[in-house]
């Protein structure tokens, strides 16, 4: 008996891929599955413009944070070598 590979299929065009391939993203019982990034990000953009300007401002102000916290370690780290 073969393993038999799961297929997935994207939402965005319909493509068939593999596991292990593409992406899939779980909301808790809501699964969205994207064969690419260009599929993803697609979805995404869309996505982002559908939630209200005022809920997902605290959201991306959090991680754009992060980020910016990230970016001075490597400048840091990156400065202590030299
Ligand atoms: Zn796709």
């Amino acid at each position: 008996m073969s393993v038999e590979k799961s297929k997935h299929r994207c939402i965005v065009c319909g493509r068939v891929f593999p596991s292990g391939q593409g992406i899939i993203i779980n909301i808790e019982d809501l699964t969205l599955k994207f064969h690419s990034n260009r599929c993803f990000s697609k979805f995404t953009r869309e996505l982002l413009k559908k939630i209200p300007p005022q809920e997902i401002k605290g959201y991306a102000k959090r991680l754009l944070e992060e980020y910016s916290e990230l970016l001075s370690q490597r400048a840091k780290l990156k400065s202590k070598k030299i």
